[in-house]
């Protein structure tokens, strides 16, 4: 997988707003957020999208749900929902794996 712009946020090299890190996994506010709290969780694992994903990422990726939960609450979420795009043709814009986290406003259902 090439190089991308979460690979460069995660290593420092590119600006976020950083609420939460670990050796595993990072979590920034959304440069354009759809909410009024919008965090995005990724792995340092250059992890192109969750259908990529291995069996042996499974530890990670309930690490990242994990990481999700802490930071909802961090961010004083009552009611709060995750988003994964996983594909152009779900929305994805950004080839490496990340959690939206979304709080703080009503969500419909089904979604956009
Ligand atoms: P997706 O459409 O699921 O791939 O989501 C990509 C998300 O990354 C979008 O919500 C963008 O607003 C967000 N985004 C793009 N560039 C940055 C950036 N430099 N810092 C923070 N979030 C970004």
């Amino acid at each position: 997988m090439s190089d991308t712009l979460f690979a460069r946020i995660a290593r420092g090299d590119v600006p976020a707003e950083i609420v939460y890190e670990d050796d595993q996994a990072v979590a920034f506010r959304d440069i354009a957020p759809q909410a009024p709290t919008h965090l995005l969780v990724i792995p340092r694992k250059p992890i192109a999208r969750l259908s990529e994903a291995g069996d042996e990422d499974s530890e990670l990726l309930g690490h990242l749900l994990g990481v999700a939960r802490r930071v909802a609450k961090q961010e004083g979420l009552a009611d709060w929902r995750l988003v994964v795009n996983d594909g152009a043709g779900a929305g994805q814009t950004v080839f490496h794996l990340h959690i939206h986290v979304l709080g703080g406003r009503a969500f419909d259902w089904p979604p956009g």
